[in-house]
């Protein structure tokens, strides 16, 4: 039998790409999506495509394409996501649509285009990347925690109507994590963060990825709309 195969968008870069890596060493064939399908210099893919996660003709036009060239879709990793942050009365409209269509919309409809496959191989894994903030909330991110918490309601949905066909749909909440999303923040912010974490310090990529591959993985078969934090203990009790 052929290597499964796994679509993770946000692959370009960041946790995307630390997620490819690690499915690619656990024997998936991985596609990784992003606007500009760019492939992370280090990792290893099948193949990558151009797909915007917050329209919804590009998410239906590569998914076309993906099945296509490569045919069904095992594992999805919906991992692409933005943050538009503000204080609640000064965030645009457009600061609420980029983040909802990207990190939440863009998620069902991804799961909506992937399940038809995975019900006709009666098995599938999607694993969505939350945020420790959409259970926590963060001031100045109400749109991204809304949407963050949203993915949580996603895949116990998904869980529930999918289980008995073999799929399972899981969450993961990293914290705070080393990459482009977080390196601008500023000195004090930082400061303020690491003290509010348990093991005092920022999440590498891999450290996130390793848990991905695990639920997309064979020891997580009886796994199914859990939400496992990533986060040093930052969200504990949630
Ligand atoms: P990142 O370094 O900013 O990378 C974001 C990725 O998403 C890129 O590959 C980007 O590629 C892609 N992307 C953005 N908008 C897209 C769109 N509309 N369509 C398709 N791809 C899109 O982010 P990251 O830190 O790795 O975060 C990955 C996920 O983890 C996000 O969902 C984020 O909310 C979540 N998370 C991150 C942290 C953290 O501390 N970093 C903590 C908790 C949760 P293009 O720009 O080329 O499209």
């Amino acid at each position: 039998m052929s290597e499964p195969i796994a679509l993770v968008t946000g692959g370009s870069r960041g946790i995307g790409a630390a997620v490819a890596r690690r499915l690619n060493s656990s024997g998936h064939r991985v596609i990784v999506a992003s606007r500009t399908g760019a492939v992370p210099a280090d990792v290893d893919v099948a193949g990558s495509i151009a797909m915007d996660v917050a329209d919804p003709e590009s998410i239906d036009s590569a998914l076309a394409e993906v099945a296509e060239k490569f045919g069904t879709i095992g594992v999805l990793v919906a991992n692409a996501g933005i943050t538009r942050d503000n204080l609640l009365m000064r965030m645009s409209d457009s600061d609420i649509d980029d983040v909802l269509d990207t990190n939440l919309a863009g998620s069902i409809r991804l799961c909506r285009g992937v399940t038809r496959g995975m019900l006709r191989a009666k098995s599938g894994r999607i694993v969505l990347v939350s945020s420790v903030v959409g259970m926590l909330g963060s001031a100045g991110q109400v749109n991204y925690a809304a949407s963050k918490a949203g993915l949580i309601g996603l895949a116990r949905s998904l869980a529930r109507e999918l289980g008995s066909r073999g799929i399972t749909a899981n969450v993961v909440a990293p914290g705070f994590v080393t990459t482009d999303m977080t390196a601008d923040l500023d000195d004090s912010r930082r400061t303020e963060i690491l003290s509010a974490i348990p093991l005092g310090r920022y999440a590498a990529v891999d450290e996130v990825a390793g848990v991905v591959d695990f639920l997309a993985g064979p020891d997580a078969g009886y796994i199914t709309g859990a939400v496992i934090p990533v986060d040093g203990g930052l969200g504990m009790g949630h």
